[in-house]
């Protein structure tokens, strides 16, 4: 049993506890402050200056992201742990520079000058693209400027929800071949590509082999999708990485063939998978195809290296409006 002087001592000890904690969470607010002054990966607005100066200079009024990732919390928060934990088949450190609440990761892709960004996500098992397809119908309406993403899966019914998911909106899929590790050819997607072609709603596909191969990643299997489906608009993300020169094959053959940016040409990238010199003419001839992707939040460098990544190619102003905006203006019909 407990004396009245027993509990005053420990309502006394509770009440410093807590004025210690409402010490601990002010001075935390205020190192976080100070943290993204200095912190080039930490919300810096140095860094929303440096990148707003980049579209600025080329006479844009913005950028458009195609390969950005928004997702169930719990979902992000493994893919996170995934990539940290060292499981990202790369070989080496990779922390998530925006590792951030959602509102502000939002905010920050508009401090940046962000006008349009995807919310690609993607399930690794059967029975979960639904469920992903409806928190992402959730997410565009209370994000205005999110591009309507939805994904799908090799599995009985995905046709039909790839539909439903056009016909609430879903403006760009994704379908993550690494990942999933399904077979594209499945003959349960065949609805799903055909569909995707006769709405025109194109699709990211992450099938290069990096940064490590799957059973179905490479570009033999998209290529039979293709031949199947020859008007389906396709973003190979990463530029198809580290099949670079297939890809960009592929993008010359199929009209509706396009590449993003995605990681490409950054320092982190080119010691992974690096973008031959050889093939830089073909990236000034695909001028067209190409659109900017970044990966964000789930990077480990600031998102103003893939920008200056692109700069540092020498390919023109003309190209890099084209590549930063206009090109995913077009293919979206934004
Ligand atoms: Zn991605």
């Amino acid at each position: 049993m407990v004396s009245p002087v027993g509990n005053a001592a420990i309502r006394d000890r509770l009440q410093s506890a807590l004025r210690a904690a409402d010490r601990a969470g002010r001075l935390r607010r205020e190192a976080a402050v100070l943290l993204s002054a200095v912190d080039p990966a930490g919300a810096a607005p140095a860094e929303a200056a440096a990148v707003v100066a980049f579209w600025q200079d080329l006479g844009l009024p913005g950028l458009v992201d195609i390969h950005t990732h928004f997702m169930p919390p719990n979902v992000l928060a493994k893919v996170w742990a995934f990539f940290e934990g060292g499981r990202g088949g790369v070989g080496r450190a990779w922390p998530i520079a925006y590792r951030l609440p959602e509102e502000e990761r939002v905010a920050l892709l508009r401090a940046f000058g962000v006008r349009r960004f995807s919310a690609l996500l993607y399930p690794h098992k059967p029975g979960m693209a639904a469920w992903l397809n409806s928190w992402a119908a959730g997410f565009a309406a209370r994000t205005p400027d999110a591009l309507h993403s939805a994904t799908f899966f090799a599995e009985p019914g995905a046709g039909a929800y790839v539909a439903e998911a056009i016909g609430a909106g879903a403006r760009l899929f994704k379908a993550h071949l690494q990942v999933g590790a399904y077979d594209p050819r499945d003959e349960t997607l065949d609805a799903v590509w055909g569909v995707l072609a006769e709405a025109r709603v194109p699709v990211v596909v992450h099938c290069g082999s990096g940064p490590a191969p799957g059973r179905f990643t490479g570009p033999g299997p998209v290529s039979a999708v293709l031949a199947r489906h020859p008007r389906l608009t396709m973003i190979v993300a990463h530029l198809g990485a580290p099949e670079y020169g297939e890809f960009l094959d592929l993008a010359e053959r199929y009209p509706g063939v396009h590449l993003d940016t995605t990681m490409v040409f950054t320092g982190f990238m080119e010691r992974l998978a690096p973008f031959p010199p050889a093939l830089r003419p073909r990236l000034a001839a695909a001028a067209g195809r190409i659109l900017l992707g970044s990966d964000f939040p789930n990077i480990p460098y600031p998102y103003l290296d893939q920008l200056e990544a692109l700069a540092r190619l020498d390919l023109g102003a003309a190209w890099l409006r084209a590549v930063c905006h206009d090109n995913a203006v077009r293919v979206l019909g934004l």
